[in-house]
């Protein structure tokens, strides 16, 4: 099965020589071809270029695009997207005044979803979790990352992952799924750590190991959560399971997360919002996705990553949402890249290299999306009629996609 988009104003991020992220000088141009075309077949890109070499399309469907630009799906490498229940109460408390330690103090926080998160099925939460799929497809996201880490619990976060499992079968888009146990230290661990992380390692990673339920083992290295040495540790014990790491890293302090991660050769370190400069040192020196997460500076009002030093250092630098009821209630990757160039100073071009191809990377997804190369899986999306790319990210309450086409065929929500 064929569809040729014709007559494309711009297409964008388009690669004859696909590269596998793209980092420094490298992320201020953009590929782009003017009145294009591109020829998707079989649920992949077959081919691309100017309209003036389209060949015959006799027989094929066609689609006219006039005046509208088509770019490469966007890759959510960092989300929390199963989850029991929101948490707009907390919200409300925090508008209040309420620290966070008064909200934790009330039941809040990640400890509130493990509460909620006991008393639900795995249907339930594919029930919850489908609308913001739908969602994020909406907004134009055509793979994504999901972790565990509300169960806290060997039975919760089996559930998590067995949940996540389930979303894969109803989903049109890739998912990764990453065990985040090492999310909180639960409330009946008090004074225990040990025991805590013993379970993470002889009980949760086997099991997880045994079904194949995850990709990658997150950690959430911070003060009061978990130290680097105990980061090292999990992440270790994840790898011999066959779980690459990534980390929660330096959010709200410089907590080692950075060198942790990249002493394990983690994936991605996410968040740094809190680095110096030992932390871009040892990134330059290793192949680590600095992932950055502004909507959650945003909500928390909170200092938001050093996003130049870090393309300055020639550091591969992702975006991504962290969609997840606490610090980051939205999916929306086009209001991260609004967020990174207005708040981090990113140009477009850096903050769309930043939404597709590195957060790729950052799932390992670098040959099969993140960019318009001959090969790669057919996700893409077709704006509305808008003067060009840099448009996304400047009008920043506007929905810029019309149509969405996932493994090569338009998608619709299901009804
Ligand atoms: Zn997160």
């Amino acid at each position: 099965m064929s569809l040729v988009l014709t007559h494309i104003k711009q297409l964008v991020l388009a690669e004859k020589e696909p590269r596998p992220r793209v980092a420094g000088e490298e992320m201020g141009t953009l590929p782009v071809l003017n009145d294009a075309y591109l020829w998707l077949e079989d649920g992949r890109i077959k081919a691309f270029g100017a309209m003036k070499d389209l060949p015959s399309t006799e027989g094929v469907e066609v689609m006219d695009v006039s005046g509208r630009l088509v770019l490469p799906s966007y890759v959510d490498s960092h989300t929390h997207l199963i989850f029991p229940a929101w948490r707009e109460g907390e919200f409300v408390d925090k508008i209040k005044g309420l620290s966070y330690a008064e909200i934790a103090a009330k039941g809040g926080g990640i400890l509130n979803s493990a509460r909620a998160l006991a008393e639900t099925s795995v249907e339930e939460l594919v029930e919850r979790a489908l609308p913001r799929l739908w969602e994020v497809i909406g907004f134009g996201t055509g793979g994504i990352e999901i972790k565990s880490g509300y169960g806290l619990s060997v039975e919760g976060e089996l559930k998590m992952l067995r949940a996540i499992r389930k979303l894969k079968e109803y989903s049109p888009i890739p998912i990764k799924a990453t065990f985040l146990g090492a999310h909180a230290l639960p409330k009946e661990y008090t004074g225990q750590r040990r025991k805590y992380i013993d379970l993470i390692l002889k009980e949760m990673l086997p099991q997880i190991a045994e079904e194949g339920l995850a990709d990658y083992c997150d950690v959430f290295c911070e003060e009061g959560f978990f130290t680097e040495a105990e980061t090292v540790e999990i992440c270790e014990a994840g790898i011999n399971a066959g779980l690459k790491a990534k980390i929660h890293a330096n959010q709200l302090n410089r907590s080692g997360g950075v060198q942790a991660g990249v002493k394990v050769g983690a994936v991605s370190v996410d968040h740094l919002e809190t680095m110096g400069p030992e932390e871009i040192r040892a990134l330059q020196k290793a192949q680590t996705i600095a992932t950055l997460l502004p909507g959650c500076s945003l909500f928390l009002r909170m200092q938001y990553p050093p996003a130049r030093d870090l393309i300055r250092a020639g550091i591969p630098v992702a975006l991504a949402t962290d969609y997840n009821p606490g610090s980051a209630p939205a999916g929306k990757m086009s209001l991260v890249m609004s967020l990174a160039c207005i708040q981090m100073r990113m140009t477009p071009e850096e903050a769309l290299w930043a939404a597709t191809l590195n957060g790729a990377a950052a799932l390992e997804w670098q040959n099969e999306l993140g960019t318009i190369a001959v090969g790669k899986r057919a996700n893409v999306f077709v704006t509305k009629e808008i003067p060009s790319y840099a448009h996304i990210p400047y009008a920043f309450g506007s929905d810029a996609i019309e149509t969405v086409i996932l493994n090569g065929e338009v998608w619709q929500v299901p009804t």
